[in-house]
């Protein structure tokens, strides 16, 4: 991938230039006024998006692909949904330990060595976000 030099132009003045924006001249900041410059080609034209997984820019066909893809994703067996719950349910009995156990090290005033071995914080809360 080279450089490519882009060209920006005001459709209002024509004024060019090499970044985006709105134009300076032909916007008026006082009357919520913006005129936004059109990228165009090197030639003058208009210069068309390609892009089309850049956000903003949506295929339709593509939306519904995914949605499709996102909603059998989602389809689970009624096996893998009480899994999921008991897995779920231990993750948030393990996360209880680990609270009991570090105000129980608060307050006895030891250090916090147990907590390290029900599992990393990090893990705990990783389960737990997930369900959001
Ligand atoms: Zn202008």
């Amino acid at each position: 991938m080279g450089i490519v030099k882009q060209i920006w132009k005001c459709p209002e003045c024509s004024f060019q230039t090499n970044y985006r924006g709105s134009c300076k001249d032909c916007s008026d900041k006082e009357s919520n006024v913006w005129v936004h410059r059109e990228r165009i080609n090197a030639d003058g034209s208009l210069y068309e998006k390609k892009l089309v997984s850049s956000p903003g820019v949506i295929d339709p066909d593509q939306m519904r692909a995914a949605f499709k893809q996102n909603r059998s994703r989602q389809k689970k067996t009624r096996k893998q949904m009480a899994a999921q719950k008991k897995q779920q349910e231990a993750e948030l009995e393990a996360l209880k330990a680990a609270q009991a156990e570090q105000k129980a090290a608060e307050g006895s005033g030891q250090p916090l060595g147990g907590i390290t071995d029900i599992g990393s914080p990090g893990e705990i809360v990783f389960g737990v976000s997930e369900e959001e």
